[in-house]
This record gives C-alpha cells, structure tokens and sequence, in this order.
C-alpha cells in the first residue's frame, strides 16, 4: 500500500495542522508505518469550529430535498470509493477484510436512510386551548462535535447523515489510532458538501478532542467510546457550559444460554458474539457466556475448540478470520488481563498466548481466548477488557443467570438463547441493557435503536431518535 500523507479537513480545504506536528500510524499487523495524519491543535478545533458555524447559516436554510440530494451523491461517492478505504482500513485497523468490507457499506445505508428521514422531524400542534394556538418546532443545534474510537473508523466518521439533515454542521475527530480513511473521508467531502458543513479534525484527544468539547459554541457533542473517556467529557463540557452529550459508551454483554439451547448452535453463537474479526474490539461482544449446570462441560469443550481453530494471519487474506490487535496498547491491555485472569483463578480453556510463526514475530498478536470457571468476583467478569477474551460463566438457576447478567456496571447489550418464547421475553424484561437480541448476536439493523444503559451510555443511534437529538424543541403560542 502506498504511504498515506493525510490531511484534515477545514472549511473545505485539506490542510495539515497550524503547528505543523503529525501522528504517525503503524500497520498493527507488522509494525510498520504506513502513513501520518496531521496532529490537530486547539488552534485548528477552533478554525474547524468557525468553518462550521459559518456554514451553517446557509446549510439550515437548505430545504430537506437539497440537503437529502447533497447527502444521496456524498453517500454515492463514498461508495465508488469503497476498495481504496477498504485497502486502507484493513492496515490500519487490522480488522479482517471479510468483516470489514461491511463497514463502507453499513456508512452508506446510514447516509440513505436518515436523507430519507428529514421531513420526519415535525413539530406539532398542541390544543391547549385558551383562545390560542400553540406549535412547536424542531430546530438545529448549530454546530456539533463528534468524536469517535479506533475500532470502526470510517463507519463511525462517516455516518453523520442524522446531524446534517437536521440542519446542524459537524466537526468530527478520529481516533488517533486509526486515522488514515478519515483522509480519504476529507477527500470525498471537500467534492460532495459544501465548504464547512462537515470538517474534519485529526488529532489525540487531548490535543483535539478536549478542546472541540470544551468549545463554547459547541452545545451537541456526540461522543463513541470508552466509559473513562466519557465521564471526562461529561465533567469537560460542564466545566464550561450546559451542553447535550450523548455518549456511545462500552460493555461486558452477556450471553445467557438456557437448559434448552442446543449446545453446538450457542456455541457457534458465542464464537460469533465476541466479533473476533476485529479480535473481540467490539463494543457490542458478547465476552461473558453464562451457561446452565447441564451444558457446561459440552458447551466449554465446544466453544474451546471453535476458537482454537480460528485462522490467525494477514487481516487482508480474506480465509482469516482473526488479525492484530489494534495497537501496542491494546496488546498490551489484552496480555495484562490473560494474567489477571490466571492470578484470580479463571481456568484457560483457549488461546492466551502469541500465535507462532515468522509472520508473527512482528505486530501485536495474540490468539482468541477462552476462560473458563469464571465467577462474578474476578476482574475479567465485571470489567471491559476490548480484546479477543471470553469469559465462560456457570449458574444453577434462571434467577441466578439473571442475577450474574446484571452484575456490572455496564448494559450495552444482551444475547438469550432458548427456543422457550416466554423465557426469552422474561429475561428480555429483565435485562438491563439498551439492546436485546433473542437467538441471535452482533448483528445491528437500521432504524432500531442501538446504545446503552446503566454506564454504557446516554442516547441511541442508528434510529429515528438519534436524528431527533441532534434538534431542540421550540414552542410557540399565539394569542389569536
Ligand atoms: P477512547 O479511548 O475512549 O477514545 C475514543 C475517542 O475519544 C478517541 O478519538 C480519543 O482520542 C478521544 N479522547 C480521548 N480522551 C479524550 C478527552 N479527554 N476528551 C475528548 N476526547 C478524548 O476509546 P477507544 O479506545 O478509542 O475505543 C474503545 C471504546 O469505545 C470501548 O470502550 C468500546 O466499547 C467503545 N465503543 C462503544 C461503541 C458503542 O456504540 N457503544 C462503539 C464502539 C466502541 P485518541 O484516541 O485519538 O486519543
């Protein structure tokens, strides 16, 4: 692949940062480096910041038909340019290609749905009586900041149809992890939107990201990542002024299996649940599998050799189905909680070590792995370790499985296996997590809402609701 010399995007130039630094980014896969980006300062959130708000004047007074025509060719665009981002991606990322490849696609269907979703955001009449008339209307924010993680890069950069065709403008910042198809990104943009209307920010997050949260004239900020990060934003934005954060946040998901699944099928499920295509950086992995005193020692042995048969390798061979990790860093977390796992007791059924191999001396490698005899005390139960680690848990009773699945402090998402009907709903009921999948794992659709619970977040995306928070309610009354 050809090095990468990004740029960011402001107010419809590529430019690089106004102190002239830059971050470098590794292939995670052989630790070379294969591009740089610009490393933003406060300096360039604040021309980004200024780029958008004089943008959105003119943008807010588009008719939702030209915003939703301007939105359907940047989603064409994007999509003509899907094997170049791809090509980029999977270096960058290290995520197979086989699961990437749906990354640009699911971009653009979310591009296309909310450009088909703008004359939706209607107000209402109230009859309040009193010889008036109350109306209320939905109006933009102005300038929205967006800032997303390192582990679906484009996706989450590139889908920012919601706030757009709610009449805001954006400025976005990648993670510095991954930030090489946010240039590509600039590129497409600059062609399709007006100047402005969406910029385009590289940088880390205290270099970049705090100050776009901190930025007075930034009231809607749209935050994807971890719980830590997301408490710093809240405490951020407050120390400043009365903002709307919505925050995307992490998860340690369960997946409850009753007496009644059929073991080779949920262990299939679970192997599946933990996304190891993107070696398990996934917020919405199941890596906490409760499974009934019946099943256990089938459904350990099963899922054990699953996953030790998964093919390791090049992220963009398209027979393997796990890579890298992201980065030292995230390398280095994994290693460090296969340890704590071994000192608090858990039992290694699985992977845990380097894969073997030239192709593997260098990059940052590690197999899938499976724990077993895992119990609510330990720390790879009750904390989000974002790497290829399941946790295999065992309960006596259903009140029990529950008890065990609402046991941490997260509640993004929930998978329950059994083909008994009300013991699904039950337990769908009693769930605390925002979204609930039955006899199934990982898969999102479009216009059901996606986010969390408890401290796994604040707000929904990929529904009508997220479209709707990038508004404010006005109501007026008239006296007639
Ligand atoms: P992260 O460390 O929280 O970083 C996320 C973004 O925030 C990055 O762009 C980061 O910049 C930036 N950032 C860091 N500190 C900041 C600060 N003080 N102010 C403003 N911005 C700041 O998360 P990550 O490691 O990239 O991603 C993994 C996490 O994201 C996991 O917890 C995962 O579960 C979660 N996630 C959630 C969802 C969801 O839909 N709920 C989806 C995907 C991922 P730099 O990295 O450039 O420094």
């Amino acid at each position: 692949m050809e090095h990468i010399d990004g740029r960011m995007l402001i107010g419809g130039e590529l430019v690089e940062s106004a102190g002239g630094a830059w971050l470098d980014s590794v292939d995670p896969a052989t630790e070379e480096i294969i591009g740089r980006v610009p490393a933003g300062s406060p300096e360039d959130i604040g021309a980004a910041v200024e780029a958008a708000s004089d943008a959105f004047p003119e943008w807010a007074g588009k008719s939702m038909q030209e915003r939703a025509d301007i939105l359907r060719e940047y989603g064409r665009r994007l999509r003509s340019e899907h094997k170049r981002i791809l090509e980029i991606e999977v270096r960058d990322t290290g995520n197979s290609v086989s699961k990437l490849r749906h990354d640009v696609v699911a971009a653009v269907r979310g591009v296309e749905y909310f450009a088909g979703l703008g004359t939706e955001l209607k107000g209402e009449t109230i009859p309040a009586g009193g010889g008036s008339l109350h109306y209320s209307v939905r109006e933009p924010y102005g300038v929205v900041g967006r800032i997303v993680p390192f582990n679906h890069p484009i996706l989450f950069a590139a889908k920012f149809a919601a706030p757009l065709m709610a009449g805001n403008c954006i400025v976005i910042k990648p993670s510095e992890q991954s930030p090489l198809s946010a240039s590509v990104l600039g590129e497409i943009v600059r062609d399709t939107l007006p100047p402005g209307v969406v910029n385009i920010v590289t940088g880390d997050g205290r270099g970049a990201g705090d100050p776009l949260v901190r930025h007075p004239a930034v009231k809607r900020i749209s935050f994807i990542g971890s719980v830590p990060t997301g408490l710093a934003i809240q405490r951020a934005a407050a120390e400043v002024a009365v903002k709307h954060v919505s925050l995307e946040l992490g998860g340690k998901n369960p997946l409850i299996v009753f007496p009644d699944a059929d073991p080779e099928e949920v262990s299939t499920a679970a192997v599946a649940g933990m996304n190891f295509g993107w070696q398990g950086q996934s917020c919405g992995s199941t890596s906490r599998l409760l499974v009934p005193d019946a099943l256990y020692s089938e459904i350990v042995s099963r899922v054990a050799a699953k996953v030790d048969a998964i093919v390791m390798g090049d992220p963009g061979d398209e027979s393997v189905q796990a890579g890298p990790m992201n980065s030292r860093g995230q390398l280095d977390k994994t290693l460090r909680y296969i340890d704590i796992a071994h000192e608090d007791g858990a039992r290694l059924v699985a992977g845990g070590v380097r894969p073997t191999g030239p192709q593997f001396e260098r990059g940052y490698w590690v197999r899938p792995t499976v724990f077993a005899d895992v119990t609510s005390d330990m720390r790879i139960f009750r904390e989000e370790v974002f790497g290829p680690i399941l946790s295999i848990v065992r309960y006596s009773d259903v009140e029990e499985a529950m008890r065990l699945a609402n046991d941490v402090e997260y509640g993004l998402t929930a998978s329950i296996w059994t083909n008994d009907l009300t013991a699904a709903m039950r337990a769908a009921q009693r769930v605390r997590a925002g979204y609930v999948w039955v006899n199934d794992t990982s898969r999102h659709f479009l216009g059901t809402g996606f986010g969390g619970m408890n401290n796994s977040g604040v707000g929904r995306e990929e529904c009508f609701d997220e479209m709707l928070s990038y508004t404010e309610l006005k109501t007026v009354h008239v006296r007639v």
